[in-house]
């Protein structure tokens, strides 16, 4: 969905440049993205969803809403996707339009709550508040749809602190699920304005990698998946729209590998042999490795020989390691 759909001007967002969609997409571009994808997902066991992103959904006439939402319960009638899923703002939920999507079969609804503090959202000129992120996710989950709340980190005025109290907030209303976009700056936005004037000073790499750890071991405790771990320039990030911040092409591997280079820096750097064979499960070996081998090498400090192997018995992060 484009911008056109949000009434709202956040100081970061330029949705014609995250959505790459700047008209609204007809019925028949529709039907044909749907028909495609359908098309390259033949495995059976998959979960396919339609889903209605960028803009703000609620936001739209109503007879669009009901027009595209219509060409959506179809595939979900037919059994050909499990559920239907739109993003949209906190202000723009009512009874009214929980009502719409129950009865074209909604299944989530994503929200973009960014950051539950105040401040931040004043100074992004998001034009809600969190009582009204905590009134929506109430009324959302009252109503039976799945809840997903989205952050990001680095917002003006935003803190280590309150990224995490804006996560512990998010557990608390009960999400299912999240995700975490580090703030980046995009041309066109005001954001690109306080940029250029020094203002604003975007999050670096590193902190937004260590940041975005800490909210993933917060989220996976409490039992929120984190479905997306940053932009991708391909599908949400014209190439050229950005001008700075801590964007990489895989964020989530960083994020991914500084969780293990913790563990490993809490569990074995310390000690001292020749070598180490390391077994974790087949999942988590290349974050173990460490993005561009970096938690090897980190280890090769401590070891001559550091040997990697999976073993599918293992749970999550845990591992074993012999010492020879
Ligand atoms: S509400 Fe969402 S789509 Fe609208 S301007 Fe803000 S970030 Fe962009």
């Amino acid at each position: 969905m484009p911008e056109i759909a949000c009434p709202q001007k956040c100081t970061f967002c330029d949705q014609r440049q995250i959505s790459g969609q700047s008209v609204f997409p007809d019925n028949n571009e529709i039907i044909q993205k749907i028909e495609s994808h359908l098309a390259s997902y033949t495995r059976s066991d998959r979960e396919v969803e339609i889903a209605f992103f960028g803009g703000t959904f609620t936001g739209l006439p109503l007879k669009r809403q009901e027009n595209y939402l219509s060409i959506a319960s179809k595939y979900l009638i037919n059994g050909l996707i499990h559920g239907i899923r739109i993003s949209t703002r906190p202000d723009y939920i009512d009874t009214e339009n929980l009502q719409l999507l129950k009865h074209f079969g909604v299944t989530t609804i994503e929200l973009g709550a960014q950051s539950l503090d105040d401040e931040v959202l004043i100074r992004c000129e998001r034009g809600h508040t969190v009582m009204q992120v905590e009134k929506a996710a109430t009324l959302i989950k009252q109503y039976g749809f799945n809840l997903g709340l989205q952050m990001m980190i680095g917002l003006p005025d935003d803190s280590f602190e309150k990224s995490i109290a804006t996560a512990k907030k998010i557990i608390l209303l009960g999400a299912k699920e999240t995700r975490i976009y580090p703030c980046l700056v995009i041309k066109n936005t005001i954001l690109a304005q306080e940029f250029e004037t020094g203002i604003f000073k975007p999050l670096n790499l590193e902190n937004a990698v260590s940041l975005s750890a800490e909210l993933w071991l917060l989220f996976e405790k409490a039992g929120v998946k984190v479905i997306r771990l940053g932009l991708h320039r391909s599908e949400e990030l014209n190439e050229g729209a950005m001008i700075a911040g801590p964007y990489h092409i895989s964020f989530k591997e960083l994020v991914m590998s500084h969780i293990w280079k913790n563990v490993f820096l809490t569990g074995i750097a310390d000690l001292h042999s020749e070598s180490i064979h390391i077994q974790v499960h087949p999942k988590e070996l290349n974050f173990a490795v460490g993005y561009l081998a970096g938690n090897k090498a980190m280890l090769m400090k401590s070891f001559q020989k550091v040997r990697f192997s999976v073993d599918d018995s293992l749970v999550g992060r845990d591992f074993h390691y012999t010492l020879s």
